[in-house]
């Protein structure tokens, strides 16, 4: 059987997460996989219908009723590509709060399991070193200061044209940090055997150099 490369990436919004595991994606001719995407079609959901997600029997109906699909770098709600629906504040905010009910995440994350068993790939999210891939072949855990993604983030703001105040970027950033890193399901968590990298004082290519040097070991 053909050995599998599945490499896991984790850490805090505005790392560089899915920078870095698109590049690693495309140079290992492997799969990615942006679960963030994923939690983010269903906060759509959730928005498009206007139920409560914190209603128990709503949202079991809503995730009976929703298919959530990644593939070839798009993601697709209910079969239609959302991907020009998801990045908005009402969407980051909703997928934040969304995200940490027990039920979605047990919707998603056996979906993200079941992508993970036969073939190679790249992951990122949140919880996929620790809970999705636990025996992922590469994982790393993918970190920056909160000053340094709230730069980086008013950055990609202000080249789409988009208003933004970097304190308020950060003041964001650092709420959904602590929501993601508190939740009682599958908390943001460094796996014990991920790699660390601190991206604040890196360019793109040096943490891409970074990973392969691990990528190369297994
Ligand atoms: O990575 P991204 O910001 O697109 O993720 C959107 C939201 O989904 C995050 O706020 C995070 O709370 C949640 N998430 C998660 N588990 C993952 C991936 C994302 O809880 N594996």
């Amino acid at each position: 059987m053909e050995k599998l490369l599945r490499i896991a990436i984790d850490g805090p919004s505005g790392a560089g997460k899915s920078t870095m595991a698109k590049i690693l994606a495309k140079d290992l001719n492997i799969d990615y996989i942006d679960t963030g995407a994923m939690y983010r079609a269903i906060a759509l959901k959730i928005f498009r219908t206007g139920i409560d997600p914190n209603n128990a029997e709503d949202l079991a109906k809503l995730l009976k009723e929703t298919d959530v699909d990644y593939s070839k770098g798009s993601v697709f709600l209910d079969g239609e590509n959302v991907d020009g629906f998801i990045r908005t504040q009402e969407v980051s905010e909703m997928a934040s709060v969304s995200s940490a009910i027990p039920a979605v995440r047990e919707k998603l994350v056996a979906l993200q399991k079941a992508m993970g068993e036969r073939k190679s790939l790249v992951m990122d999210g949140r919880d996929i070193g620790t809970n999705v891939l636990t025996g992922a072949e590469c994982k790393f855990f993918l970190t920056a200061s909160a000053h340094v993604r709230a730069l980086r983030r008013a950055k990609e703001y202000e080249e789409k044209g988009l208003p933004c105040n970097v304190e308020q970027v950060e003041a964001d950033i650092q709420t959904r940090d602590y929501r993601d890193s508190h939740r009682a399901t599958n908390p943001l968590k460094q796996a014990d055997d991920a790699v660390l990298i601190d991206s604040s004082d890196m360019t793109i290519g040096e943490v891409v150099d970074e990973m392969k040097k691990y990528i190369q070991k297994v």
